[in-house]
């Protein structure tokens, strides 16, 4: 008499997921019993793995087989009983010593000969194998698709894993987000906490369902995988992943945070000319206050007046305050300085137009310099590996070289990609100067304070003093021997070269030739002035522009 117990395994194990489960498992087990007219005294169901050994239900099961309360056993495939020695020796023995007589496998026919025992043992030694090298495979594998440039893991917030296709796609849901917070953190006036509430107003929420917290945020803006790198096991290899932000962004957002530190930027001010203004007697910040009075017939008064925060100790500072209402005409005074006449903006623009057409070929050395210097670092790269694999440097240096190639890489082929797709980049910062410093005269019609602050800051940078309540452009208050403004010690302003033409054709009454005071001989051409300035566009195209032979 054929006398069964139904042994079925859950895995746990990852790598079964082919395996059925365990509910198919007992149905495909129950129908094979009928089909074949099986007794089955019991179902045991096992929930460990069978990489070791040591399962209770494995060991109930071969006591009763040696009771006699059972002499078969049915089970889905030998890899279900046995995936170690020990328990596969069992079975085995049990086979041996007679108490077990009949083992059936819907998918494996096992004999109970010495051929057939040969056979089983063979399958579980093969799933011994199988669970050995397991964890080696998968290794090699990841390292496999590492190298191919695929991040093997799940795919960072703004970007989803394609299970079809094995690989990592930009998430057209929150990408857009995630390159909103770069934008507004390189600002720098942004807190880890800001970005955490936008992405929350945003409805952006963890793969774990919970709203971001500082540290994520902090994690997202410094994980390089945004610009097109990806860490993996402590290395930063190049992914094949589509960049969400730019390289020069990225490492914007870098210098950011490490500026910071953990320091907590100021909280915006309410007085909208906080922060713009120096005491020119001790080179302290001006503050703000505002005070309020209650009149006698119950009307409150309030006024907002500007002094030196005094902040030094060692000088005794006499600079008197100044009220608000006597700043502000001053303020709008100097703004006007530098506003730009229609004139001056048509022509500028038609010019701007005409370059645009002109420029193509300019770049072109520049180009093959770039491509030279890529394929170097490549050739390089490749030598560092070699010797790494060699064994002539160690894993540390090998992984910080490494880094540093891909780095400057990464840059130079940015650089690349900006000068052959987008040859005309500096149009565009050029034409914003040009829209700021024509909106000057509308801005100082309005009272949109915030909006001189931002004119001036972007004019003077920190270099607007306040002395006996006057503005000016020196800390001591005498008549500025140089000027201080933003720029002007590379000599790009183009601020400053406004402002002379202004005042020249302020002078002179007449029609100025002021087109030859703004543009250089060499036209407005985008420079070639080699590789330190296309870091930042902003500051080639004023070098084009403001070089200017005399
Ligand atoms: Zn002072």
């Amino acid at each position: 008499m054929e006398k069964y117990i139904l042994y079925a395994r859950k895995s746990t194990d990852t790598e079964d997921k082919q395996v059925l489960s365990i509910d198919a498992q007992l149905a495909e087990l129950r129908k094979y019993a009928k089909d074949n007219n099986l007794t089955v005294i019991d179902e045991l169901i096992e929930k460990r793995t069978a990489k070791s050994p040591g399962r209770p239900i494995f060991n109930e099961m071969l006591s009763r087989l040696q009771s006699g309360e059972a002499n078969g056993i049915l089970a889905w495939h030998p890899d279900r009983l046995a995936r170690n020695s020990v328990d596969g020796g069992q079975i085995i023995y049990l086979l041996d010593q007679t108490s077990l007589n009949f083992l059936r496998f819907p998918v494996f026919q096992f004999e109970n000969t010495s051929q057939g025992k040969f056979m089983l043992s063979i399958m579980f030694g093969q799933s011994k194998y199988y669970v050995d090298n397991l964890s080696e495979n998968t290794k090699r594998g990841l390292r496999a698709r590492v190298r191919n440039g695929d991040f093997p893991s799940t795919a960072p917030f703004g970007y989803l894993n394609d299970i079809r296709n094995k690989s990592i796609v930009v998430d057209k849901r929150y990408s857009p987000l995630v390159r909103e917070m770069f934008d507004r953190y390189a600002k720098g006036d942004q807190t880890m906490e800001n970005l955490a509430v936008f992405l929350k107003e945003n409805g952006a929420i963890t793969r774990g369902g919970k709203l971001f917290k500082d540290d994520k945020v902090k994690g997202i803006l410094q994980n390089p995988f945004y610009y097109g790198h990806f860490l993996y096991n402590g290395e930063l290899h190049e992914g094949r992943h589509t960049p969400i932000v730019s390289k020069a962004l990225w490492d914007k957002v870098q210098t950011v945070i490490e500026q910071r530190g953990h320091k907590q930027p100021q909280i915006k001010p309410t007085i909208p000319f906080l922060g713009l203004l120096k005491c020119a007697y001790c080179g302290m910040s001006i503050t703000a206050e505002t005070k309020t009075k209650t009149q006698k017939n119950g009307n409150t008064h309030s006024w907002t007046y500007y002094r030196c925060s005094r902040k030094k100790r060692a000088v005794k500072c006499v600079e008197p305050a100044i009220r608000e209402k006597d700043l502000l005409p001053q303020l709008s005074a100097l703004l006007g300085e530098y506003e730009m006449s229609d004139d001056i903006y048509d022509f500028m623009t038609d010019k701007i137009a005409q370059d645009e057409q002109a420029e193509s070929s300019s770049n072109l050395s520049l180009l093959d310099d770039l491509r030279m210097q890529i394929a170097r670092l490549n050739a390089k790269q490749k030598i560092l590996l070699d010797s790494y694999l060699d064994q002539d440097i160690d894993r540390q240096t090998f992984l910080a070289k490494k880094s540093e190639i891909l780095s400057e890489k990464k840059s130079l082929e940015e650089s690349l990609a900006n000068l052959t797709t987008n040859q005309n980049a500096w149009i565009e910062p050029m034409q914003n100067w040009l829209n700021t410093a024509k909106s000057i005269c509308s801005l100082r019609e309005t009272d949109d304070l915030n909006g001189q602050k931002a004119v001036l800051s972007e004019i003077f940078g920190s270099n607007l003093f306040l002395h006996r309540k006057t503005l000016t452009q020196t800390p001591n208050g005498e008549s500025p021997k140089t000027t201080f403004r933003k720029g002007a010690e590379s000599g790009f302003c183009l601020w400053q070269k406004l402002g002379n033409l202004n005042q020249k054709i302020a002078h002179s009454g007449e029609d100025l030739d002021f087109f030859s005071e703004m543009v250089p001989r060499g036209g407005f051409e985008p420079p070639t002035l080699g590789l330190e300035v296309l870091c930042s566009i902003q500051l080639s195209y004023q070098g084009a522009y403001l070089i200017i032979p005399k």
